[in-house]
């Protein structure tokens, strides 16, 4: 019966299939340990959609977070490697590992890119979510083995404007993500805008 709802067993008991995880990228942020700086889910879910996990593929998450992208690379099958450079925030991505029991595909570093990069084993992919200047671009694309395919957020008018640059110099795709949720307005709902995020995606 196609139509029957799922079941799924976790422990010997049965729960409804809305008990698992969600098998879609773009996790409710609530399951993520954060302090608010997070990439909320459907900018999550259109960032991992221009990562592309493959199983087995290797992530550097530089300016990790909360490590929510991490995270859902892992669960795509694929390792990762979360550069955070607030001690604070490293502990909060190795919580969410360990409470998404992906400790063994999620590494963690406390350090600053691109300083912390060097020792790294060379990536399949890279976001960057912090941290992502001219200087730090310029290092990525002369070191990145070509093939690697790279994705940039940025919030900010200066990041931007470098990831504007980085487009007109090297090519790819600049995405524009505008997005608005209806608040209550009065007895009403309006939209609210969220800030524009700009995103740069590209294959070295
Ligand atoms: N994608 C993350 C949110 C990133 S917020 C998530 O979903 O949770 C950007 C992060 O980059 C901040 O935590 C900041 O501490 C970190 N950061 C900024 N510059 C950095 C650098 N040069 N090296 C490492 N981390 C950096």
């Amino acid at each position: 019966d196609l139509t029957a709802p799922l079941a799924v067993a976790i422990d010997g008991r049965d729960l409804p299939a809305s008990a698992g995880l969600p098998r879609a990228s773009g996790l409710s942020d609530d399951l993520f340990a954060s302090d608010g700086q997070i990439t909320r889910r459907p900018v999550r879910a259109l960032t991992l959609s221009a990562l592309a996990p493959r199983p087995g593929e290797r992530l550097w998450d530089i300016g990790a977070g909360s490590g929510s992208i991490s995270v859902e690379w892992c669960l795509a099958g694929g390792t990762a490697i979360a550069i955070e450079a607030r001690p604070d925030r490293a502990a909060n991505i190795r919580a969410n590992a360990a409470a998404f029991g992906i400790e063994h595909r999620l590494t963690v570093i406390e350090g600053t890119a691109p300083a912390a990069l060097a020792p790294l084993p060379t990536p399949d992919a890279v976001f960057v979510g912090g941290g992502g200047d001219a200087a730090l671009h310029a290092h990525l694309w002369d070191t990145l083995p070509p093939g690697t395919r790279l994705v940039a957020n940025g919030v900010t008018l200066e990041t931007e404007s470098t990831l504007a640059a980085c487009h007109a110099a090297h090519g790819g795709h600049l995405l524009r993500i505008d997005l608005a949720e209806a608040t209550p307005l009065g007895r009403f709902h309006g939209w609210t805008a969220a800030r524009p995020v700009v995103q740069w995606s590209v294959t070295r």
